[in-house]
């Protein structure tokens, strides 16, 4: 098992549109696996590769562990795309590893549609709905470089003001391993 230090507010990569990958070969299969591992030990659902500082179109999720979802199995998202949203939408709070011990209510819609390749680079396409369809909507936004703390309302936003320059200046503590500078990036 490999933990990969996750990015945290105000790292410059969680800003970034990531580039898409032409391939997928052993060190972006290693990278996914190592994905999977900092994910499940920081107890997350689900992790885009810019929180672990690679500039790649991956994120991985995995809401098997959360009840009523037993049956949804691991899936890694590879150059995503989300081509449909439904009209209906739902408010749940949300939290990101890359913000830690903040919570905040998002609205979304409440099904997608996304499509995305495989790791054998096959095109997939699956929908899914509320708690899984938030979390790759969440996944989704990390890739092009939105947080969930900028979805948020207003006064929700001045809220977050202070906690989040603690994170940027790294002045709190987290039980996962975290980036130690603004600019760490593997990739
Ligand atoms: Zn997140």
């Amino acid at each position: 098992m490999s933990l990969l230090p996750v990015t945290l507010y105000g790292d410059k990569i969680l800003r970034k549109k990531v580039d898409k990958i032409s391939d997928v070969d052993n060190e972006t299969i290693k990278l996914i696996s190592n994905m999977f591992d900092t994910m499940r030990n920081a107890n997350g659902i689900g992790l885009a590769a810019n929180q672990v500082g690679a500039n790649k179109s991956i994120f991985v999720v995995d809401v098997s562990k959360v009840e009523g979802y037993e049956e949804t199995k691991p899936v890694v998202f590879i150059n995503p795309l989300i081509e449909k949203y439904s009209d209906e939408k739902i408010i749940f709070e949300e939290g990101c590893l890359s913000i830690p011990d903040i919570h905040g209510e998002v609205e979304r819609p409440e099904s997608v549609v996304i499509k995305y390749y495989d790791t054998d680079l096959r095109v997939q396409t699956l929908e899914a709905n509320k708690l899984f369809a938030r979390v790759i909507q969440h996944e989704f936004d990390h890739l092009q470089g939105i947080l969930f703390t900028d979805l948020v309302d207003e006064e929700m936003k001045k809220k977050f003001k202070k906690p989040l320059q603690k994170i940027k200046k790294r002045k709190i503590e987290v039980s996962y391993p975290v980036s130690e500078t603004i600019d760490y990036q593997i990739l």
